[in-house]
């Protein structure tokens, strides 16, 4: 039995990232993880992943519909599954190697194995029973499924399962417009699968503003991708390699079917709380499961923290990540702080979907005057050049005050670019401000200012 300052469950982005701070701000710090690699699922089994087959996949796209037009001539590169799921393998191990050196590098012990918490102040792995001053949950989340639709890993797949598929599918079925959904639907529609999407709503990526998703949907469209809106999935169904998927159309109610030799299922993910024992510790939680914390990521336990997408908020690693890093500092006796109003949230299709702060439509039913700042690419030289001219930097201020309450890029670059908006939200600045700040020719963030002087007296390239 050993005694820690703090003991944290999960060693995923956010469990990772607060041992790591708790370590430095100079707490005896251990973390129980069950999986064999650190990293959680973002670096297992989500971000990196799929990442790592987005970039392999979009590389095989340009060969394929843009070389030709560059002078760049000869046969496109044939795919080698097993070789491009090792490249995939290999980041994934080269990320979570990289999480065990900075752990022996900032003495943080691994406890491994499943913990649990018997008792306030207590955590169990294996037959070893630890003390903890301070308890943090990081045990992340898991994939949801829909009634009716049973997840195999094999024909029925979760995000997980079709980060590993024996072999391109000819035919894919994703349920779910969502980011998941459609990152790996991207994916495989350039590896040649025919890419069908079934969504209950009428429009893909539910939260954006509706210009966006439009945009968003054409461009998709233009690269194979099929989409079946409105439709409200009733079951899936797997037999002899192949499956079959039934829906039912909102609309009249009809049904139909599809079949696929392979179905994604991307319909979101459900906080992972299984065996760590929070029911008889008597840890409130909120209807949809999450564990409930106030604004300190304490529960209602005294001692007992939690972080992460088993909390309320969206599912993203960094703001994992930034929880991980405050609650931390509350632990210390500091200062922790996350705003929740400025998190990024990004799409890693080609183009990209960034997007920060609040939509128009939010704005518009709290009844704020807004101001929409647009500029399309089609005007910017540097993503003409590269074949991206297609999308828009969009920018909504209020109309008032001038000052930036949410912004939505579609373009190249537009995970990177949307930070230059995240850090004018997070100095309270103007579009005026972004407008008057020289941006570097020719780049893609040329377009952020475009569209900031769109917000006022006109762009120049419109
Ligand atoms: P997790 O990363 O889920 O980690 C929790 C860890 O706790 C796991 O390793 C688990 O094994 C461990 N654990 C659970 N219970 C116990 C226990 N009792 N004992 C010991 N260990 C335990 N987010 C982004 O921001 N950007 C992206 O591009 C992105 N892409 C994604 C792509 C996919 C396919 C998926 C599935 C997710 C993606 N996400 C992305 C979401 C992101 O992965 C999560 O938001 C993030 O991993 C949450 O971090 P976490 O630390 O809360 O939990």
């Amino acid at each position: 039995m050993a005694s820690y300052d703090v003991i944290i469950i999960g060693a995923g982005p956010g469990g990772y990232v607060s041992a790591i701070r708790c370590a430095q701000l100079g707490l005896k710090t251990a973390v129980v993880e069950g999986r064999d690699t650190l990293g959680g699922t973002c670096l297992n089994v989500g971000c990196i992943p799929s990442k790592a087959l987005l970039h392999a996949s979009h590389m095989l796209h340009e060969a394929e519909h843009n070389f030709a037009a560059m002078g760049l001539k000869g046969k496109s590169p044939s795919v080698d599954w097993k070789q491009m799921l090792a490249y995939k393998d290999d980041t994934i191990g080269q990320n979570t190697g990289g999480i065990e050196f900075l752990f022996k590098k900032n003495k943080i012990d691994w406890l491994k194995g499943w913990g649990s918490i018997p008792e306030a102040g207590k955590v169990k792995v294996g037959d070893e029973l630890h003390d903890a001053k301070h308890i943090v949950v990081a045990s992340g989340s898991a994939p949801a499924t829909l009634p009716g639709v049973e997840i195999d890993e094999k024909t029925i797949v979760s995000s997980t399962g079709a980060l590993t598929l024996a072999k391109i599918p000819k035919k894919l079925v994703v349920i779910g417009a969502g980011v998941i959904g459609l990152e790996l639907g991207s994916v495989y529609a350039r590896l040649g699968s025919e890419v069908t999407v079934v969504e209950y709503m009428d429009a893909i990526t539910p939260g954006m503003d509706a210009d966006v998703q439009r945009t968003f949907k054409r461009i998709l469209e233009k690269q194979g991708l099929t989409f079946v809106m409105g439709a409200a999935v009733q079951s899936a169904k797997a037999g002899k390699g192949k499956a079959t998927v039934t829906y039912k159309t909102k609309k009249d109610d009809t049904e139909a079917t599809i079949e696929a030799d392979i179905v994604l299922v991307a319909t979101g993910r459900k906080p992972y709380v299984d065996g760590l024992g929070l029911d008889a510790l008597g840890v409130e939680m909120t209807p949809r499961g999450q564990i409930k914390t106030n604004a300190h990521w304490q529960t209602n336990v005294a001692g007992l923290y939690a972080i992460g997408d088993v909390i309320e908020g969206p599912m993203l690693a960094h703001k994992a990540e930034d929880e991980g890093m405050a609650v931390a500092e509350v632990m210390a006796g500091k200062h922790g702080h996350v705003n929740y109003g400025v998190i990024p949230g990004v799409v890693y299709t080609s183009p990209e979907v960034a997007t920060v702060g609040k939509t128009e439509a939010q704005l518009k039913e709290e009844g704020v005057k807004t101001k929409v700042g647009k500029f399309m690419f089609m005007g910017n030289a540097r993503a003409k050049a590269v074949h991206q001219g297609d999308g828009f930097v969009k920018i909504i201020t209020d109309a008032t005050t001038d000052r930036v309450l949410g912004a939505a890029i579609i373009g190249p670059a537009a995970g990177d670019m949307i930070h230059e908006l995240c850090v004018a939200m997070e100095f309270g600045a103007s579009a005026e401000d972004i407008a008057l700040t020289c941006h570097a020719h020719p780049t893609y963030s040329e377009a952020v200012r475009e569209a900031a002087l769109a917000c006022g007296d006109g762009a120049i390239h419109a």
